[in-house]
């Protein structure tokens, strides 16, 4: 009885402690509820300050209620304007909000040329499940082309799958490998798989690909299984056909998660003024570059260059003609190089698009400057050009919104979030895993749907 007692009392101090936070946020924010009354507005508002923004609202009309939010799209015109000096890969990303209404904030973000995150746009949506991932590709449809050049990353959820299939008809798609790997390690108990699932598919080379791969499938047959079953181009950088570069997982920068961490926190106009602060720091202070810097290259991609430089000593260069070399390393292994398509047989070169150092070392006997090896996207006069343009606040009002009893009728999402204190941590999505056989179904008790239990119910009953 005692302790029952004592667990009760837990209980209801995490509840109260959850309860309070939301009250002090409440008041410190803004209310939760009002905030969406006044969403069209700073929207507009935003709009008008920040030309090129494209700002969009989708809400769902009952009688009884009126208009209630489903869904919001916000990519500021600075970032759109920006996107056209970055590679081509769009990592996708969701996180569920904490504030007093159940939704998720979804994320697209580039990676600019000094490996910083490029914030492209953000979603609020009053759920996450297809139709949503559906509108939210549609919004980006509005400046991102649907086109073979388009890589998108991200976990492996299967509304992400079903919006990109539905919107991206002609864009490739990849699996974020630190989800896959973390994945791997929950499924497949056999030590050192992660690590090996990582290596596999960080590979250039096909050869260096099944080394790793058949290490794994000597170790757990039924991995190596799970991971054909999901395509080997989905995950592997050796048999992608399009260009990832680098961008391996959907995690490029924790400085952007941690501000979408601590966004989703806040009633949804602190929300976005929480993320449109921090886009203008970063716009302002990275365009900065340019004066600073010297050479051609960003910081982050100068240092890549330096370690292939270091790596490219003591290898022996053969010409084969002005522009091809022949490459032996220390291990005796022999690459050929183009320095005129910017090719080598290891593959690293062509897909980075910085030299490796075999090219190093054949530019070096060529006596062609090694920073012309160099993508343009990489280069510090692009990275201030992506970041050129300013962002703005609001100013007309003290208020960003305006006033709350000139708000229009618009309600919050429909679910509230059930009481109790919702759990902070990471959820796999169902869509992540596809091993059927070793999942167990319960149904929740609280609305009978599978997948969740009536202690993590988020349904509004
Ligand atoms: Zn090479
Ligand atoms: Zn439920």
């Amino acid at each position: 009885m005692q302790l029952m007692l004592g667990e009760h009392n837990i209980r209801i101090s995490y509840w109260k402690a959850w309860r309070s936070r939301e009250v002090a946020l409440e008041y410190a924010k803004g209310s939760f509820g009002t905030a969406y009354r006044m969403l069209p507005q700073y929207l507009e508002n935003l709009v008008v300050a920040n030309p090129g923004t494209v700002a969009e609202m989708h809400t769902s009309y009952d009688d009884a209620v009126g208009h209630k939010f489903k869904y919001m799209f916000l990519a500021l015109g600075a970032s759109i304007n920006g996107l056209k000096h970055m590679r081509k890969v769009i990592v996708v990303d969701r996180a569920h909000l904490r504030g007093k209404y159940v939704g998720c904030l979804l994320s697209a973000s580039a990676q600019d040329g000094n490996y910083q995150v490029f914030p492209i746009a953000i979603g609020i949506v009053d759920g996450e499940n297809d139709k949503a991932w559906e509108w939210f590709f549609n919004m980006l449809l509005k400046f991102i082309p649907n086109s073979s050049e388009v890589v998108f990353v991200s976990d492996r959820h299967s509304s992400i799958y079903h919006g990109i299939s539905k919107v991206y008809t002609a864009a490739r798609h990849c699996a974020c490998i630190l989800h896959l790997t973390r994945n791997v390690r929950t499924y497949f108990k056999t030590k050192n798989l992660g690590y090996l699932v990582g290596k596999a598919a960080r590979a250039f080379q096909l050869d260096e690909f099944y080394r790793a791969f058949n290490e794994i499938k000597t170790l757990d047959a039924s991995c190596a299984e799970y991971l054909i079953a999901i395509g080997l181009e989905n995950w592997a950088r050796a048999h992608f056909e399009g260009n990832r570069y680098n961008i391996m997982t959907s995690n490029v920068a924790e400085t952007w998660n941690s501000v979408l961490r601590e966004a989703r926190e806040y009633p949804v106009l602190a929300l976005l003024e929480h993320i449109r602060a921090k886009l203008m720091t970063w716009f302002a202070e990275r365009r900065i570059v340019k004066q600073g810097g010297n050479g051609r290259l960003t910081a982050r991609v100068k240092e890549i260059v330096e370690t292939n430089f270091r790596n490219s000593g003591g290898m022996l260069v053969r010409m084969i003609n002005s522009m091809k070399f022949e490459v032996k390393d220390k291990d005796d292994s022999t690459y050929e190089v183009n320095l005129g398509e910017k090719y080598c047989t290891c593959f690293a070169f062509q897909k980075l698009l910085i030299p490796c150092p075999h090219a190093i070392a054949s530019a070096i006997k060529a006596k062609v400057s090694i920073e012309s090896l160099v993508a343009d996207f990489y280069t510090i006069d692009t990275l201030a050009l992506a970041y050129a343009e300013d962002i703005v606040p609001i100013t007309n009002g003290a208020k960003a919104g305006g006033d709350p009893t000139q708000g229009v009728d618009m309600f919050p999402p429909a679910s509230r979030r059930p009481p109790g204190r919702p759990r902070k941590s990471t959820i796999l999505s169902t869509g992540e895993i596809r091993m059927k056989t070793r999942r167990r179904k319960h149904a929740c008790s609280r609305c009978k749907a599978a997948g969740h239990n009536k202690e993590t119910c988020k349904v509004a009953i």
